[in-house]
């Protein structure tokens, strides 16, 4: 049986019902919870997170905010359980969860749990036409045409430091290539000793004892004669971009698989995801060709032989993984095999060896007591390497965590800040010259409230009290419709917004403005 959800809250409930018309009802429910705390969120995760404390003291002051300490505390499980009756529809939440490399019963990964559903139901998913080369392509274009030089197959040995400052990279084949203004090094935090000398022992000990995701992920590729057919008969089967093959519809069963990844073990049932993506994108293949790309989850150490066993074994795996899929589909026979490639554990290590240790694709688990500015650490949270400076992090073991989603902004925001450079102007001021505004501003409601809105017309502030307490002004509102905000501006910040808002063009311009509408 297949089951599909879209991006489309109605026609997922329809289908939900055909399961549970109860857990219909109360899905609608947990996604209007979880759209409510998106605005909360998803501003944090494009810029440089605030400490830990402060974020916890700022979400235990309202409603929204402690509803995400609650759930961000709790286990997947417990929350499923809580809210649903279908073993179906929690096999394919948890499925969301563990995506991010976690496991559904774990006290922490509740916030995946609370958030995913709403960002499905938000921004749907969506992938690069062409496959995620075409991004890195992209990317590549972009850099290049902003002057940029991009080296492959380069490899750096050694950040070089001078003087506490980071002043360039020492390449394997022994060449330096200075650095204007910075150097920005996507290291591990358990590979931090080897690239840079002279930070301090307790900021390595520290970086060092950062928890790695409890399990990795094993891909297969397969290159085909003709497109997969799905036993499932549904055509919208074939167009998912996101696809999980469960071998069972038992939590139970599902969670005893989990449990065998915890301990190293081969499960009895496969944990698989997986498309032949060429139905949606013919680009993939040739025409009319097809293909299978697979995703499955995998221990990274071996009960038996831990990680270096996964070399001699890689192929036994992927014939059990292979055998998974023919359960799904009709065709993976072979007959209608081109070539095939299974890629292990340690090979997500071999691409990807200072980012993807021990098999975390996500750089490391998103715990509690690694997130937000305590990821990877509380001394490494701010992007920088205590006592070496103009060196700056980015990977996905930085905050907001792993995945392909523009992460690498928060460190651009604080080196633009550190050169002294205006970040809006140069990166935000230029994306929204190309942007217009997608919605139309609401009319102001008639009340005393002053608020600000974002570019796409968002509210993002609303200021319901302006006050003078002392030498200071004192400002209070909510930010994103609820967070409480209480912003104190002094003398010396007063003069300078004055100097900012007041040329004589801009006082002309802003006394017209309060004759408008
Ligand atoms: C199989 C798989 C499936 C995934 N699926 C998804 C998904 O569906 N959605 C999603 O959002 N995320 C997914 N991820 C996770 C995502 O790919 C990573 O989080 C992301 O690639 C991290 O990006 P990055 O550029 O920071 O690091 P990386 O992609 O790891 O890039 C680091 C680069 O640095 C290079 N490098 C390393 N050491 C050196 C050195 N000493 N000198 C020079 N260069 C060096 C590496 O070769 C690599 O090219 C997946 C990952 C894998 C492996």
């Amino acid at each position: 049986m297949s089951w599909l959800p879209t991006k489309d809250i109605d026609k997922t409930c329809e289908s939900i019902a055909k399961l549970s018309a109860k857990d219909a009802e109360s899905y609608r429910t947990f996604v209007a919870m979880s759209q409510s705390v998106l605005p909360l969120f998803v501003p944090g995760l494009y810029k440089p997170a605030p400490p830990l404390g402060q974020l916890m003291a700022m979400l235990d002051s309202n409603d929204e905010g402690r509803l995400m300490l609650d759930y961000m505390q709790r286990s997947s499980m417990d929350i499923l359980n809580h809210w649903f009756e279908s073993d179906r529809l929690k096999i394919h939440l948890s499925r969301l969860v563990s995506e991010n490399l976690q496991l559904p019963d774990e006290l922490g990964t509740g916030m995946g749990m609370l958030l995913m559903p709403g960002i499905m139901h938000t921004y749907g998913v969506s992938q690069p036409y062409g496959g995620s080369g075409k991004l890195t392509e992209a990317l590549i274009k972009c850099v290049e045409h902003h002057g940029g030089e991009i080296r492959l197959n380069a490899e750096v040995k050694k950040i070089l430091t001078s003087g506490g400052k980071a002043v360039g990279v020492e390449m394997s084949d022994g060449e330096k290539i200075m650095a204007k203004d910075a150097v920005i090094g996507s290291m591990h935090p358990h590979k931090l000793r080897q690239f840079v000398d002279g930070v301090e022992e307790p900021v390595l000990a520290r970086a060092e004892k950062t928890t790695l995701a409890p399990f990795s992920l094993f891909v297969c590729h397969y290159d085909l004669k003709q497109k997969v057919e799905f036993k499932a008969k549904d055509p919208a089967v074939k167009q998912a971009i996101m696809l999980t093959l469960a071998a069972t519809d038992n939590m139970r069963e599902m969670q005893e698989d989990y449990d065998s990844l915890k301990q190293g073990k081969i499960s009895k049932r496969r944990l698989l995801a997986g498309n032949d993506e060429s139905h949606s994108d013919p680009s993939r293949v040739p025409p009319g060709k097809g293909m299978w790309h697979s995703t499955g989850f995998a221990p990274f150490s071996l009960a038996e032989g831990g990680s270096s066993r996964w070399d001699e074994f890689c192929e036994e795996f992927g014939e059990l993984q292979q055998a998974g899929f023919q359960n799904f589909l009709t065709n993976l026979t072979p007959d209608n095999i081109v070539a095939r490639k299974f890629c292990s554990p340690m090979d997500m290590v071999r691409d990807s060896p200072n980012s993807f240790v021990g098999g975390d694709v996500h750089g490391l688990a998103p715990y509690f007591y690694q997130s937000a500015g305590h990821r990877p650490t509380p001394d490494l949270g701010q992007f920088k390497v205590p006592g070496i400076e103009s060196l700056y992090l980015v990977g996905p073991f930085m905050h907001p965590g792993g995945g392909v989603f523009g992460a690498g902004r928060a460190t651009a925001m604080v080196m633009f800040e550190d050169l002294g450079m205006n970040f809006d102007s140069t990166v935000g001021g230029q994306v929204d010259a190309d942007l217009p505004a997608t919605k139309t501003r609401p009319a102001a409601p008639k009340d005393n409230i002053m608020r600000l809105y974002d570019d796409q017309s968002d509210e993002i502030m609303a200021v319901n009290s302006i006050d003078t307490q002392g030498d200071e002004i004192v400002i209070k509102g909510k930010t994103f419709g609820t967070m409480p905000l209480v912003a104190r501006l002094g003398p010396a910040d007063l003069r300078k917004a004055l100097k900012l808002a007041l040329s004589p063009k801009k006082l002309a311009s802003i006394v017209s403005m309060l004759f408008k509408r």
